[in-house]
């Protein structure tokens, strides 16, 4: 049986569910710019292989993902949808409530799109945790890599940069297109950074305005940061440090013990 909700039956499902111990996995991205060698859909298909794997690893069940996400800040490019956190929220609740109706008590959300998703996810899974009596977990790639990061020979966080792309190259690699890809360095910013792993102090992240986002766009196509530094192997061992670790996560949810 297919680890994917939408690929079975009511009936198979029911089956998904138990042997899951209520677990569902749902992956929210977005739709947005990423430079001109990466898709449009790359957080969404990040969370994507993510839920795939850890579902596969762990006997549990992934929903049909939320391919949208909040990108007020890449509308300077076309094909971006943004859709209004208020929105978000209300959608992101109700998938959760339609599980946890049907025995799903435990939620593992997978994050794609990095920070500015967070903040929207906080506020739905903080209501369904009150309301619906189910818990919520939020699974952040750019946090949930930090330990692997220091190793990795990777760049900070910026946008469509090697982490993404190897990431891509190491599972899609029919969709990244190296020729095309163009470096735009991360800048040092004192006390501001959307990277996690930054050590110094931060100030809170605010999307950037478009005004920012114009600069990265003429300067490299919408990217920040160095994708020509990208490696499928890199890629893979990131991938498999946050499926190690998605997989710890979704068993502790099992045993119900502490996350
Ligand atoms: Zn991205």
């Amino acid at each position: 049986m297919s680890v994917w909700l939408q690929e079975n039956s009511w009936e198979e499902l029911k089956i998904l569910r138990d042997r899951a111990k209520g677990v569902a996995i749902v992956p929210i991205g977005s739709t947005e710019q990423h430079g001109c060698h990466l898709p449009l859909g790359t957080d969404t298909m990040v969370a994507v292989m993510l839920a795939e794997d850890g579902a596969s690893a762990t006997e549990t069940v992934a929903v049909p993902p939320i391919w949208y996400g909040w990108s007020p800040h890449h509308m300077v490019l076309p094909g971006t949808i943004t859709i209004r956190p208020e929105v978000l929220i209300e959608l992101f609740y109700d998938v959760m409530e339609s599980l946890s109706r049907h025995g799903f008590d435990k939620i593992v959300a997978i994050n794609g799109h990095r920070i500015v998703n967070v903040s929207w996810m906080q506020i739905a899974a903080e209501r369904a945790q009150r309301i619906l009596g189910i818990k919520v977990v939020i699974f952040d790639p750019a946090y949930m890599s930090k330990e692997f990061a220091e190793t990795a020979g990777f760049g900070p966080v910026g946008h469509s940069e090697e982490i993404e792309t190897s990431h891509m190259l190491y599972r899609m690699p029919q969709l990244v297109h190296m020729e095309r890809a163009r470096d735009n360095p991360v800048e040092p910013h004192p006390l501001y950074s959307v990277d996690p792993c930054f050590r110094g102090d931060t100030l809170c992240y605010v999307p950037s305005t478009a005004k920012d986002m114009e600069r990265s766009a003429l300067l490299a196509g919408g990217t920040t940061g160095t994708p020509s530094k990208s490696d499928a192997d890199a890629g893979r061992r990131y991938h498999e440090h946050l499926v190690r670790n998605l997989t710890q996560v979704i068993r502790g949810l099992q045993a119900g013990g502490k996350r």
